[in-house]
């Protein structure tokens, strides 16, 4: 069995990963023509911290993960307490409950250096999918650099604009939400010490939101600040903002966020529109399907987008490992995966809403309860019956 996998996100790359470990070829195809990730945090919850871990990635992290002390929501405009959950991290490795923030690029890196250790040759770049087809026994993928491959699966991997999902089930544009959302990393010596404690922090007001937390062996200050009712729509990683745009947009917000948001280098800061999808009817058709946000793409508003694309790769190499008929195989993965998938997509989305509607906001999390979080993240894509 070959598994062509579209995308080398963190999607793509657990599925690899997981493939691969359990003696399944695996070929990742990559557009770009090199590996990276884009500078900022990702908050990685338990659910996905199991799958790192299955992953055998723990290691690879050890250097790099900062395993939260807490989080807090804090008063918009005076920075109070309203709401704080204390972690007890002391064994990072193994807690069962709590926050770890990573620079994406340091778990792509982990992602990747994994992949390479079962299979140098694995991943290539400069491979712009464009089409497939699909026979009895085989699907052959398409390149806009001309080169073809067969495999006995496809999967899609290939984010939000997915080519596979368009070539699955036709163009359809994603759903912009009207919020844009800004990315920073902040050299941690710039912040007054105690500015942001505990570890995560949260400020969520009528119109705009800030989440700051460390990451890089907490040398950066990592943000996520969200403002709604807006008109400009590009979603790119590569839109640098301007310092001056963010401050007028917090305008009247607690003093810190000032502090943090001025002291973000001009290069470090980011702006993007957020775009997600209604949930597809379904995600496979025989030999080929979707995985990560080519299938569900989502607002970040419970920080588990990748999350749920590491735990997608996972559950579909289980499958692929237990059902060697790779279409049956394949509804098994869609079987397991899409109702948790879309729970959480659709949860996201009205996540979403809840600052933006209510100004005053008690909840850690916004809509959801912190019971309704912890079932989020008790599930355990490594041992869910498939
Ligand atoms: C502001 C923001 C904050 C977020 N914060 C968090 C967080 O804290 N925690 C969390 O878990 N999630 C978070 N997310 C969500 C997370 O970033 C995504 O859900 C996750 O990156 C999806 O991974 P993926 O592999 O499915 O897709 P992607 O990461 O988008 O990867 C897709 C890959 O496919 C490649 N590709 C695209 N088209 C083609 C093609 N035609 N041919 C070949 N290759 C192609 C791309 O170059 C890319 O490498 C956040 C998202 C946003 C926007």
């Amino acid at each position: 069995m070959t598994v062509v996998i579209i995308g080398a996100g963190m999607g793509g790359l657990s599925a690899a990963l997981a493939l691969l470990q359990r003696g399944i070829r695996a070929d990742v195809y990559e557009e770009a023509p090199e590996l990276g990730e884009v500078g900022a945090g990702l908050s990685i919850q338990p659910n996905a911290r199991r799958v790192i871990a299955s992953l055998g990635l723990i290691d690879d992290l050890a250097d790099d993960v900062v395993a939260a002390n807490g989080a807090a929501r804090r008063d918009y405009r005076t920075g109070a307490i309203l709401s704080l959950n204390r972690y007890d991290q002391a064994d990072w490795r193994t807690s069962e409950t709590g926050v770890w923030f990573v620079h994406r690029a340091d778990l792509h890196r982990a992602l990747v250096a994994g992949i390479r250790r079962l299979a140098p040759d694995a991943i290539h770049l400069g491979h712009q999918f464009v089409g497939f087809t699909q026979q009895d026994e085989e699907v052959e993928a398409r390149f806009a650099n001309g080169q073809t491959v067969r495999g006995t699966a496809l999967v899609g991997a290939d984010g939000l604009r997915s080519a596979t999902r368009a070539a699955l089930f036709g163009p359809e544009s994603p759903r912009f939400s009207g919020i844009v959302a800004w990315r920073g990393l902040v050299p941690m010596e710039r912040i007054p010490p105690g500015l942001v404690s505990p570890d995560s922090c949260r400020w969520i007001g009528p119109t705009t939101r800030i989440l700051c937390y460390p990451v890089r062996r907490r040398t950066l200050l990592n943000f996520v600040a969200a403002a709604a009712n807006q008109t400009w729509q590009i979603e790119s990683w590569k839109v640098h903002s301007d310092v001056s745009e963010l401050l007028a947009a917090f305008e009247g917000a607690d003093p810190a966020i000032h502090t943090i948001v001025s002291q973000t280098p001009p290069e470090l800061l980011y702006k993007w529109a957020l775009f997600d999808r209604d949930p597809l009817p379904t995600w496979t058709v025989g030999r080929v399907t979707l995985l990560g946000d080519a299938a569900h793409p989502m607002l970040p508003f419970l920080g588990q987008g990748a999350g749920i694309a590491l735990e997608d790769g996972i559950v579909l190499a289980r499958c692929l490992e237990a059902e060697r008929d790779v279409p049956a195989a394949l509804a098994r993965y869609e079987r397991v995966r899409k109702p948790r998938a879309t729970t959480v997509q659709l949860e996201s989305r009205a996540n979403a809403q809840v600052p933006f509607d209510r100004a005053v906001e008690t909840s850690l999390y916004g809509r959801i309860s912190q019971r309704e979080r912890a079932d989020l993240e008790a599930y355990d894509a490594t041992a869910v019956p498939i």
